[in-house]
């Protein structure tokens, strides 16, 4: 049964749109399951029914015109309880009702099982026979796991299709609506730019062929380059290999003559597509195709055609390297938005980020926070290859993003960009006064930094330090690791900007989901793996360099303080204050004049909580990272956007500790500060004030936010809010809370504004 569920879940997801993929179900299940009826009902979530889309067994004639409300027969009522109904005859059922002209009078068995995609039911699938006798446990499990699998390809295909009748048919224009994580605050309304993976067939965005003739003598080149590249592999291996093994090369070469694949490529090309979308199209069918087969030799050519389709794009991308042209309000659309994509778009172009992976968390976000750019990630069901050139709004408050918005739509989301930059106007007024509260209580806010231009608008803002400059995004952009020169410069240019105040270096903070494209971390489980100080102090040699720049760049400034990321134990610390001193020692032997920096560690695993005291005695400041905190307390992976809902900054137990650290950390008189996300809400900051942190650390954006914040409560309301909030059970509650408050107190604009209704 395995085989079969993974034959039908492999032949199903290649399928080019939802018609086919609802039919290959309905054919594949019946005759998996030698049944003598299968049928998908879909929900409509507008119109509130139930249609019959795809049969075997009942009248064909049927499909698209039947259909029940959730409160009707039995596929509703599956419907309704999310749970599969297994009847030996369903006629004698009371929630039966007859749907005339499809003959299901023949049958009497019914099982029927919920299609559910992230909770949301979206149709039902049934199986009949015309015997009277209940289906058996095995038939019904594996009803529930073909259900369970597909549920996905289903909702894919469903997005997908609601976008593809837009250019089809450029009469009506309509508009589609995805869910995805809230990244970025803000709302941005401007035209996708598509950013693909290079080689990745599956990537290949659609496009109209400009030039005909100029895409076939592309193809055609590329194709001449990867025949040439198989008679070459062919020939050098032809003293190792069988002549029947050699064969193989001729059958690929075989595969892309004229009357095969080239001449199909051509073919729709000449129809309009351009060359790179006419490749995708055809491998994809002959994919398709061979993965059906029953013979396991013949299945294998999938392989081979999916190998040569790669390596022909390969070819053609490389002819034309992707000189994009970006349009006025580009909103870049991505797979995998990476921090190195942030820089690619010139910056008074870039309006928005859209990522089908990554969470609000992921360093990509966190960097579009920083940017000021409204972002919205784990968009999973976006087919965003068929984005280009499509207009786009982004909500950056919600985690929406409507593809062809209505012109309702817009004119709301308009309006609420109008009321934002009423509301940033505002807050720029405030840059000069100090962040204080209106009983005289002052909360220094510092900033978070990585790129050069956040020191502008950092200063532009009135932070009054760097809290954390996150060294890992310089060192991302590039092919190799920088020399201890470079870095100096890099590191002087952040230090000077700042000077007098403090600016916190963290030491290179790499693994998890932050990748250097030239010392690849491959693992299992990367946010327990190799990451930060760990693989640092692996390697003395990246450490020492890093730090020897860093006190280097701050020769006659003496604002560097130095962070230590990813902290779990005490030796840790005692390994790395060793090595800064070592370097410490042979800069003052090479004749230059060096203090040592204040050296702090960040608190953000959950072992470190509870040594904060141990830490405090070997280091000058502590400060918290709350992203990984919370992502390490909860057990929920910052990037995943399946478990988004989950990762709750406001949780008791993430409170608990951040109260915790600052009392510990008090207890030695040892400074501490907060340099995660959540002192970037204004509701979070004024907790965290409460508790007792001394520095508030956060993105450039928010921080005129947190300022209003601050100065629009007294520390006595701040505390007693605190003391509220320590009684209270559950996240979602607390946060309601705070933005009640943040309202009573008259700064309702500062969280997140009213999204229109019924869009
Ligand atoms: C944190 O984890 O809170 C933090 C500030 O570090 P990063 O987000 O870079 O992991
Ligand atoms: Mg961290």
């Amino acid at each position: 049964m395995l085989e079969t569920l993974r034959k039908i879940v492999q032949e199903v997801s290649a399928a080019p749109d939802l018609d086919t993929v609802l039919d290959l179900i309905v054919r594949r299940i019946q005759r998996a399951m030698r049944t003598q009826m299968c049928s998908v009902y879909l929900f409509d979530a507008k119109k509130q029914r139930y249609t019959l889309m795809a049969t075997q067994g009942l009248n064909k004639e049927s499909v698209g015109k039947v259909s029940l409300s959730p409160s009707e027969g039995i596929v509703g009522l599956v419907g309704a309880r999310a749970e599969p109904i297994n009847l030996e005859d369903a006629a004698s059922h009371p929630a039966f009702i007859y749907l005339q002209g499809t003959g299901e009078e023949r049958f009497h068995s019914f099982l029927g099982v919920p299609i559910i995609h992230q909770r949301d039911v979206l149709g039902v699938l049934v199986v009949q026979q015309k015997e009277r006798r209940r289906f058996d446990e095995n038939e019904e499990a594996f009803l529930v796991t073909v259900s369970a699998q597909l549920a996905g390809v289903i909702a894919h295909a469903e997005a997908t299709g609601s976008i593809h009748m837009v250019s089809e048919n450029h009469q009506t224009i309509l508009e589609s609506r995805f869910e995805g994580v809230p990244a970025a605050s803000g709302v941005a309304i401007g035209s996708g730019v598509v950013k693909t993976p290079p080689a990745d067939l599956s990537a290949v965005p659609d496009r109209p062929a400009g030039d005909i003739e100029a895409e076939i003598r592309q193809f055609n080149r590329a194709l001449a380059a990867v025949r040439r590249d198989i008679r070459v592999v062919g020939r050098s291996l032809s003293k190792r290999l069988r002549h029947e093994e050699q064969a193989l090369f001729d059958v690929y070469l075989r595969m892309l003559e004229d009357n095969a694949l080239a001449g199909e490529v051509v073919e729709r090309i000449r129809r309009g597509n351009w060359a790179q979308g006419a490749l995708r199209d055809v491998v994809k069918a002959h994919v398709r195709e061979f993965n059906a087969m029953e013979d396991p030799y013949l299945r294998e050519r999938a392989t081979d055609i999916r190998d040569l389709g790669r390596r022909v794009l390969a070819y053609m991308q490389e002819a034309a390297p992707s000189q994009i042209e970006y349009p006025d309000n580009t909103i870049l659309v991505a797979d995998e938005l990476t921090p190195a994509m942030l820089g690619e778009v010139p910056t008074d172009k870039l309006a928005g980020l859209v990522s089908v992976h990554g969470s609000g968390n992921s360093h990509a976000a966190i960097l579009a926070r920083s940017m000021g750019i409204p972002t919205v990630m784990g968009l999973v069901d976006l087919p965003y290859t068929q984005l280009e050139g499509r207009t786009l709004i982004l909500d950056g408050y919600s985690g929406r993003v409507y593809v062809n918005p209505s012109d309702e739509v817009q004119a709301a989301y308009q309006e609420i960009v109008r009321e934002d930059q009423e509301v940033a106007a505002g807050l720029e007024q405030l840059r000069d006064k100090p962040a204080e509260t209106s009983d005289g209580f002052r909360m220094p806010l510092w900033v978070n930094t990585g790129l050069i231009a956040d020191v502008e608008r950092s200063l532009e803002r009135g932070a009054e330090g760097i809290g954390l400059y996150r060294t890992e995004i310089p060192f991302m952009v590039r092919d190799f690791f920088p020399s201890e020169q470079e870095q100096m410069q890099t590191y002087r240019a952040q230090l000077a900007a700042f000077s007098p105040r403090p600016v916190t270096m963290r030491t290179l903070d790499i693994g998890g989901d932050k990748a250097l494209p030239y010392f690849p971390i491959k693992e299992e489980n990367p946010f327990l793996g190799w990451r930060g100080i760990r693989v640092t102090l692996d390697h003395p040699e990246i450490f020492l360099v890093q730090v020897r720049a860093m006190l280097r760049a701050a020769e006659g400034l003496d604002n560097l303080r130095i962070m230590l990321p990813m902290v779990t134990s005490v030796h840790e610390v005692d390994e790395a204050n060793r090595m800064i001193d070592r370097a410490v020692r042979e800069l003052r032997e090479e004749g230059m004049i060096t203090e040592r920096p204040p050296v702090g560690v960040m608190v953000e695993v959950p072992a470190a909580v509870y040594q904060v005291r141990r830490f405090a005695r070997r280091v000058d400041f502590i400060s918290v990272g709350s992203n990984d905190l919370t992502q390490y307390l909860l057990a929920v992976d910052r990037n995943n956007p399946r478990v988004a809902g989950l990762y709750a900054p406001y949780h008791p137990s993430v409170l608990r500790a951040l109260e915790y650290i600052a009392q510990e950390a008090h207890k030695e008189n040892v400074p501490v500060s907060i340099c995660g996300e959540m002192a970037a809400d204004p509701g979070g900051a004024i907790l965290l004030m409460a508790m007792g942190y001394d520095v508030l650390s956060m993105n450039a954006t928010n921080l005129p936010k947190v300022k209003s914040a601050i100065r629009g409560i007294s520390y006595a309301r701040a505390s007693e809010l605190l003391d509220q909030i320590r009684k209270m059970d559950d996240a979602e509650e607390i946060h309601l809370l705070l933005r009640s408050t943040l309202q009573e107190l008259g700064l309702g604009q500062l969280t997140r504004p009213s999204i229109p209704d019924g869009t």
